[in-house]
């Protein structure tokens, strides 16, 4: 397949599987490991284009649903493409539309041909009390429909084809396909029956996507906590020869145990010279851990969420609850080492004084958090290119942790690739 990105390996951790690359797309050149801000309708929530691209963004993450059905993809399209609608010249990657529906959509159901859910503009919305809420994958929609004589044209039906149709029109730098979304504990048949139809969906989706030359489609690799499956997936999504790679279906609520092995098994079955995604992760150490296994590209809506609710990501003990009383004639910046606007203009007292309270705050503290996510992974491009990351890991958990309670599953993550936090 053309490819609309070009991707460089520039330097290598000699110890973990950190590296860092130099990735190519239409709208800007992205230096990974890099962590990409969630904008959900049009907008990083709080926050504007014009701040992101003063911390040095290059990329940030659109979601399909939200512009796919508001304003819709043919509005978009007109105002020449999500760069030109938002006023964002960089990247932006679009996710396939399908995880949002399941998730935010109460009734939906997965068969072959795609995933019918119920509209969230529906004329009238069947909402079950949550103790009764149909499963996802078992639930009988039609049946649902003519019990409760809802109308049927309440439902829309998204499709691996309809998926890229609209992020075509949205324009997207990297499309995902449409995957069939399982929860991660779901065990039994229903994680490979998934796992296999997001191949045979990848296969519609490829089929699908026409413009090869200004747009990337990215593969989701699926198949839940098991290692078998995983390994199939790999092994029949890199035959097709995509320009990158995701790690799906993690980061809902599984042990971190599990997380961590996944996340490392798949770095190792995915091809070295392509970008490897791992989505819905963005907590520090999650992001520091994942590095060192390997991975280049991350999301998460965490950073802007928290700040909405008043707390600060810090390198030393992670987080300040700026609401919290002790911040009241506290007058230093959320962070000395920081430059980022809030920072440079702004004392945890004011924070304090606006927090929860003025929108004000959530702007302030949200282009704080993604500035700390963002210099974090510089911070780790830094230190693998000068070939000290092994080091900068156990500085940064030792910061991030005072009391040396690291969580066991980072410790173990970190030694299956030579770093070992106690020193042992
Ligand atoms: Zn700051």
């Amino acid at each position: 397949m053309k490819s609309a990105l070009k991707f460089v390996v520039e330097a290598e951790c000699g110890t973990t599987k950190a590296r860092v690359s130099s990735m190519t797309l239409p709208h800007s050149c992205v230096s990974t490991p890099v962590f990409m801000p969630v904008g959900t309708a049009a907008t990083l929530k709080g926050v504007l284009p014009e701040q992101l691209k003063a911390l040095s963004c290059q990329i940030m993450l659109s979601n399909t649903y939200h512009l796919g059905t508001r304003p819709g993809a043919d509005i978009v399209s007109d105002a020449g493409g999500v760069h030109n609608f938002m006023q964002w010249d960089r990247s932006v990657l679009t996710d396939s539309g399908g995880f949002q529906m399941v998730s935010l959509s109460k009734l939906s159901k997965v068969d072959e041909n795609g995933v019918l859910f119920q509209s969230p503009y529906a004329s009238r919305k069947l909402e079950p009390a949550d103790d009764k809420l149909p499963d996802v994958e078992m639930s009988n929609v039609d049946d649902l429909i003519a019990d409760n004589n809802l109308n049927s044209k309440d439902f829309l039906l998204m499709t691996p084809e309809e998926s890229i149709n609209i992020q075509t029109k949205l324009g997207a730098d990297i499309m995902m396909q449409l995957d069939d979304v399982v929860h991660v504990l779901t065990t039994g048949p229903r994680v490979e029956e998934a796992m296999w139809r997001s191949i045979r969906w990848l296969d519609r989706c490829i089929a699908a996507h026409k413009n090869t030359e200004k747009q990337n489609l990215f593969a989701i690799i699926q198949g839940g906590l098991q290692p078998d499956l995983r390994k199939i997936c790999c092994a029949e999504m890199t035959k097709r020869d995509l320009p990158g790679f995701a790690i799906g279906g993690l980061s809902g609520g599984e042990e971190k145990s599990d997380f961590w092995k996944i996340v490392s098994f798949c770095t190792d079955h995915l091809p070295k010279n392509k970008p490897r995604y791992c989505m819905g992760v963005g907590y520090a150490t999650d992001l520091v851990v994942c590095v060192a296994l390997g991975v280049d590209m991350f999301d998460c809506v965490f950073p802007t969420r928290t700040a909405r609710f008043g707390t600060a990501l810090v390198k030393s003990g992670g987080c300040l609850k700026l609401s919290q009383q002790q911040y009241q004639l506290d007058f230093a910046p959320i962070d000395d080492d920081c430059n980022c606007y809030t920072c440079k203009n702004y004392t945890r007292s004011y924070l304090h004084e606006v927090a929860c309270q003025e929108s004000c705050a959530s702007t302030l503290i949200s282009i704080h958090n993604v500035a700390f996510q963002l210099n974090l992974m510089e911070s780790m491009r830094n230190a693998i290119r000068s070939g000290t990351f092994p080091q900068f890991v156990c500085n940064f958990m030792a910061l991030q942790y005072p009391t040396e309670d690291y969580p066991q599953w980072a410790v173990d993550a970190l030694s299956s690739v030579g770093v070992n936090l106690k020193g042992v």
